[in-house]
């Protein structure tokens, strides 16, 4: 049976961590700051965007929300991402994504400045990444949860392991299995266009799964002692819960996945706590570097 991988108990960890640091920064003149910008009323992303910024508060940074209404147009967005670049008690600006349709994502996210990036999703943090410059960029924070997972399984690291990734967006899959190069696994890339993914599966001894579908990934297809990895978040019906109600699961069939596995994290309660620990890494790394401090590795 799979040891199981805690997210909440690491991610608890790394907010510990950052915000005994950020006490250290306070005291020597620089308060970390977050700026979350939330434009219209999706429900979900209000609920993700008062967590940010509620969490921003614990670790005893400066949190600052602006939520703009729903017709905002994309010079008025521009507007105040260009007034947080220019303030200096930011050191982190967040877009809340997606954006209402007449907004223009990749627009918006390369009005941040790079230095104040802490989601990663600028296009320069994209090419640091991918060039191997990690300590000039900020690593978008689900791909980096990922990685402290796997960190705390393979403390000896992890050069020469096969990994694959199942998934290739620019939010998880692609700068994943960039950090996994990096950090010297022989890295496969699969999609929805691969050809016999149980067969690479198999061969994975870490096997990091974000495709977005509930329980997609087969206990027979996970390779023995394997590291697995479960990005997913999928609300399927539970009528065993009562009538409409729902549950969450990965894109990993978790139960036949554990019984194959030699850690594996659970849905909730994996990768998600582990998202917003590592944006507050990111900030108190931004304001680290804004006042010429070496940051913590995380
Ligand atoms: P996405 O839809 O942008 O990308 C999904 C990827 O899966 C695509 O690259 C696609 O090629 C691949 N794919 C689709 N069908 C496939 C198939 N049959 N075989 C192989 N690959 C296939 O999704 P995303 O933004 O990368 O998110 C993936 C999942 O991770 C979602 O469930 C999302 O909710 C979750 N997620 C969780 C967190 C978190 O834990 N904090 C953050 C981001 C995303």
């Amino acid at each position: 049976m799979a040891e199981l991988i805690d997210g909440r108990a690491v991610a608890a960890e790394v907010v510990e961590k950052v915000t005994a640091q950020a006490a250290g920064l306070v005291a020597a003149g620089t308060t970390p700051g977050l700026a979350v910008v939330l434009v219209g009323e999706d429900p979900a992303s209000q609920v993700y965007v008062a967590s940010k910024s509620k969490k921003a508060k614990e670790c005893g940074f400066h949190s600052v929300q602006h939520t703009l209404p729903a017709e905002t147009s994309q010079d008025e967005l521009l507007a105040l991402i260009a007034s947080l670049n220019a303030d200096p008690a930011i050191h982190g600006i967040l877009v809340q994504l997606p954006l209402p349709g007449h907004l223009d994502e990749r627009t918006t996210i390369a009005a941040i400045d790079p230095a104040k990036d802490v989601d990663g999703l600028h296009d320069v943090s994209i090419g640091r990444l991918t060039s191997g410059q990690l300590g000039r960029t900020f690593v978008p924070c689900t791909p980096k949860g990922c990685m402290v997972l796997i960190g705390r399984v393979h403390p000896e690291g992890i050069a020469g392991l096969n990994a694959l990734v199942v998934g290739r967006s620019n939010l998880v899959g692609r700068p994943v299995a960039a950090l996994l190069q990096h950090a010297n696994a022989t890295v496969t890339v699969a999609h929805s266009r691969t050809r016999d993914l149980p067969g690479l599966c198999r061969h994975a001894d870490i096997l990091v799964a974000a495709i977005g579908r509930p329980e997609f990934i087969k206990g027979d297809w996970v390779k023995p002692g394997a590291t697995v990895i479960d990005v997913g978040i999928n609300r399927i019906p539970a009528p065993e819960k009562g009538e409409g109600k729902t549950r969450l699961v990965g894109d990993v069939a978790f139960e036949e996945a554990r019984a194959v596995a030699g850690a594996i994290t659970p849905v909730p309660g994996g990768v998600g706590p582990m998202t917003i620990a590592m944006l507050m890494a990111n900030t108190l790394t931004s304001a680290c570097r804004a006042a010429g401090r070496e940051p913590p590795v995380f």
